[in-house]
């Protein structure tokens, strides 16, 4: 599952409970809508490409 935190606007993917963003510490996250989910999901496969890049 895909979150959104509220306070510093980081994105994460977890599975299962999650207690504070991993960014900046705070509790005041929610569940990432549909479209911030694709827009997540977009980034870490841009991500990953460029990493795969360096490696070459
Ligand atoms: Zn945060």
């Amino acid at each position: 599952m895909v979150y959104t935190c509220k306070k510093c606007k980081f994105m994460f993917d977890r599975v299962g409970l999650v207690e504070r963003c991993p960014d900046c510490g705070s509790e005041n996250f929610r569940p990432a809508s549909k479209e911030e989910k694709a827009e997540f999901e977009g980034y870490q496969k841009e991500f990953n490409k460029k990493s795969e890049n360096r490696t070459a």
